[in-house]
């Protein structure tokens, strides 16, 4: 058995050695790729006499100590790290090593994709390209120099500035690249490869002419169009609202095809899954389109919250994790629908982070121990820390948080900080005192609001009574009560909002309160007659509401804060369909609610959409003290039949109305009518009926749009097995030869709630398309069927079995997906005898596997742990 071992934030020291610079030169031939680096080390302790350099999966060949060659007896030599003593201020330390790109599954470091070169260092993947002291506090001036083969390599990419290239013998060419400000080694990028690329330029607010490319494989050109313009509306807004400029002559965006993340903010060179750089109207659907937008936004502010100033640790990941989240949040809601966006944002956070919040693999947003950092790259750390920015901009306001953001800015830029700095930035220009609102970065659960009212006729008076209740941490620890912005509503019986007035509490902005007790009894006065209580308007904090007292119906029709509105639909919908697994009737009061939605001509088609929206699967499981799949489904099922019934005139001159096949466009209008048309059909779709399945068909066949298509496909999966052989079919031959459209094939098969779904996904994994070493297609496939509840949770057990094989396959050549694969686990807890003991037996099967990684030993043994 290997050891595992757990780092802590409390035994952080600064770096005794830091790097000033680094000259690195790499030769890419085909099997092997070797480094060259020179490094200037300073000591930074002088207490220190001997430097730690991280080194791992290389082969050294030289190392000299200014002009010295060392031998074996001169050094420490461990797996994972190189000891040299050292006793003095200055060095220069010169490595010469070999790596294997090819033999890289693990996808960090610098590895191979599809026939190109291409590195992701974000955290720990620099000390597989070199000896280096590889932590964030280390802030480096890198010059990069890149030799390669003319024809197979003729695009050379590293970060900063282009400042020279060559023509060598052998059909060689060499670039150079220098990146003239510090930063951490885990920003450090190289790509080489034979790429296509379009290409643009933006105009900075001082004048500043920045060249603008992105790579992809050849024949994508035309792809890359939504991308770039995602990019410079990027750069603008973050001048227009952060007075932001970006810093470099040149900034280049790669596509590949195999990457573990999302995306990564590179200095100058970002490197992306081409799941969020390519589109076009036949193979993106709008939720592509938006995802793109967003994620290009996030990388690139990255290089003010992130490369410029960076973290001191990677405790402190949510420093540029949080906030760059809460940025793109807000470019996002800038450039579409601001409530549209944010009920998104919310929906992904109670979906993925209340979720994560609630079970063995809970941690704080500023965690203080881990085994396996790239663990910890979670919706807690990035959703919910968006979500305490959030309170703090709340907090704030507009105004001062963009004067505590200069302050920031100005302070510590480039410089390696942790949260502490950013909150005492932001504590400088706010007059609420923040010193309690720290445990937000330092607790984990979930917290409940448990609000109670009481109205008087005669004093004409309300008192709110507001009761936090803080679980205990994974560990069984008490937790305290936290601050929080908690903004809210007192409403007549027309819909008009009462004047909120009180001495027992702080109001920010006239309509917030300032919660910061356990308990609080806030009197509001002149109240003419008993409010309807508005909740956590546009969810000011990420809490769970309980409140007896809360008027659905009437929030649906009348609130004008959209988030309430959407809340009071979705709130009802769960009582309405838990009172339904209770045996009890469905109440007529929620289908007339949901049929006065359905009618509101005035509605938004985007927000109709979201509003008629069920509860999903996923919520409900997350409420039930003992999951069971199955009655959560027919009483979905047997709600959308009642609906579609009693509605069904309405919706199918709603779905007539808003069908326009031919209509590819992804403003803003076209979508939302896309999204709510579909919504619709698949309500109608439940019903079994011949007609409504042929009128699917044919959106499958006729709409021109991916949002479209893909979405009928997955309701004849669904609801019309017999038709979907034909559309499946149709699906696979027009685009197997297309990776990205493919991850949808596989994903809706994988997500298939039809019986014998398990031996379709065991045999789609020798499809032609399929190919295991290649992330996307596992999230597709494999992940799709992990997160299926009705087939993973199938009382066979056999889906728990298939999962817990495929993580100790992948596991072997790549961990950070193996990991990510065991989430799926974290049910474990919560399941019947039976369904325990099946699940308890493919945990202990990973467990026991002998070599298991960091990565999965870490969840995997939390997950038996805590539950
Ligand atoms: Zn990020």
């Amino acid at each position: 058995m290997q050891e595992h071992q757990t780092i802590y934030f409390k035994d952080y020291t600064p770096s005794p050695y830091t790097v000033d610079t680094c000259l690195l030169e790499f030769i890419i031939e085909e099997s092997s790729t070797r480094v060259e680096n020179i490094m200037e080390i300073r000591r930074q302790n002088c207490d220190a006499k001997e430097l730690r350099l991280d080194g791992e999966m290389f082969d050294l060949e030289l190392i000299w100590v200014d002009d010295v060659l060392l031998d074996e007896t001169m050094v420490r030599l461990e797996k994972n790290a190189i000891y040299i003593p050292l006793d003095r201020d200055y060095a220069r330390i010169r490595v010469i090593n070999r790596i294997y790109p090819d033999e890289n599954t693990a996808l960090e470091g610098l590895y191979r994709s599809g026939g190109i070169w291409c590195t992701q260092n974000e955290p720990e993947g620099f000390r597989r390209i070199t000896y280096f002291i590889d932590r964030p506090d280390v802030m480096t001036k890198f010059t990069t120099k890149i030799i390669a083969n003319r024809e197979k390599c003729p695009v050379l990419l590293s970060n900063g500035n282009l400042r020279g290239t060559a023509i060598l013998e052998n059909g060689k060419h060499l670039a150079l690249w220098e990146d003239p400000i510090p930063k951490p080694s885990y920003l450090f990028a190289l790509v080489a490869g034979d790429l296509g690329s379009i290409s643009d330029t933006y105009t900075t607010m001082s004048g500043k002419n920045i060249d603008l490319a992105i790579y992809c494989d050849h024949g994508n050109e035309d792809k890359c169009h939504h991308a770039m313009r995602s990019l410079k509306k990027s750069m603008e807004w973050d001048e227009y609202t952060y007075g932001r400029e970006y810093d470099l002559e040149v900034y280049n965006i790669v596509a590949v095809d195999s990457f573990n993340m999302g995306a990564m903010e590179n200095k100058g060179l970002n490197i992306f899954n081409s799941h969020y750089v390519l589109a076009n109207e036949e193979t993106a659907t709008d939720n592509d389109f938006m995802g793109i937008e967003s994620v290009i936004a996030h990388e690139y502010f990255h290089n003010w919250t992130g490369n410029r100033i960076t973290c001191r640790n990677w405790f402190e990941l949510t420093l540029k994790e949080g906030l760059t989240v809460f940025r793109d949040q807000c470019f996002s809601a800038d450039m579409n629908s601001p409530l549209t966006q944010r009920l998104d944002d919310v929906r992904a956070l109670r979906e993925r982070q209340f979720v994560e919040d609630a079970g063995p693999t809970a941690h704080p947003i500023k965690p203080d121990h881990y085994m396996e950092i790239n663990n910890f790259y979670t919706a807690t750390v990035y959703e919910k820390g968006a979500e305490v920015i959030r309170m703090m901009h709340t907090v704030l306001g507009t105004e001062r948080f963009r004067r505590a953001m200069d302050l920031y800015f100005d302070t510590f830029d480039g410089e390696a900080v942790g949260t502490e700095e950013f909150l005492w930035a932001m504590q400088s220009e706010s007059v609420i005192d923040l010193s309690q609102f720290k445990r937000w970065y330092s607790q984990e659960r979930t917290p409940t609001l448990n609000i109670s009212s009481e109205y008087s006729q005669d004093s004409l008076e309300l008192v709110l009574r507001i009761v936090q209740k803080i679980p205990k941490n994974t560990q069984n620890q008490e937790q305290l009560p936290y601050t929080l912005p908690l903004k809210i509503a007192l409403l007549s019986e027309s819909g008009e909002e009462f004047d909120l007035i009180t001495s027992d509490c702080i109001l920010l902005h006239g309509n917030t309160l300032w919660i910061t007790d356990e308990v609080s009894e806030v009197r509001f006065s002149a109240i003419s007659s008993a409010p309807k209580l508005s909740l956590n308007r546009h969810f000011s904090a990420p809490v769970i509401i309980e409140c007896e007292t809360i008027d659905y119906p009437f929030l649906m029709a009348h609130d004008s804060d959209g988030f309430v509105r959407y809340e009071a639909a979705n709130r009802f919908g769960i009582e309405t369909l838990e009172a339904m697994m209770a045996g009890s009737e469905v109440s007529e009061r929620y289908i007339e609610s949901y049929g006065a939605l359905l009618r509101d001509t005035s509605m938004d088609p985007m927000f109709k959409s979201q509003v008629l929206e069920f509860p999903s699967i996923t919520t409900l499981m997350q409420r039930q003290e003992m999951i069971d799949v199955p009655s959560i489904v027919n009483a979905q099922e047997k709600l959308k039949q009642i609906l579609a019934q009693r509605y069904f005139s309405e919706f199918k001159h709603t779905i007539e109305t808003l069908y326009a096949p031919s209509n590819t466009d992804i403003d803003g209008l076209s979508i939302a009518n896309r999204a709510l048309k579909n919504r619709l059909l698949g309500i109608l779709m439940s019903l079994g009926d011949v007609s409504i399945s042929r009128l699917c068909e044919s959106h499958y066949y006729e709409a021109l749009s991916m949002s479209d298509r893909l979405s009928a496909l997955e309701l004849l999966e669904n609801y019309a097995p017999e038709l979907a052989q034909g559309a499946l079919a149709d699906f696979y031959t027009r685009y197997s030869n297309q990776t990205l459209v493919m991850n949808k094939y596989f994903a809706v098969r994988a997500s298939s709630r039809r019986e014998g779904t398990l031996e379709r996904v065991i045999a789609l994994q020798e499809d032609f398309a399929y190919d295991v070493k290649v992330p996307n297609l596992v999230r597709s496939l494999i992940g799709s069927f992990a997160r299926n509840p009705v087939a993973f949770y199938d009382e066979s057990g056999e889906g728990f079995a298939f999962v817990a094989d495929k993580v100790i396959e992948i596991d072997a050549f790549n961990p950070q997906i193996a990991s990510g694969l065991v989430g799926a686990f974290k049910n474990y807890g919560r399941l019947s005898i039976p369904q325990k003991a099946q699940m308890g037996g493919a945990l202990e099967q990973i467990k026991n596997h002998p070599n298991l990684s960091n990565n999965v030993y870490e969840i995997v043994s939390k997950i038996l742990e805590v539950s």
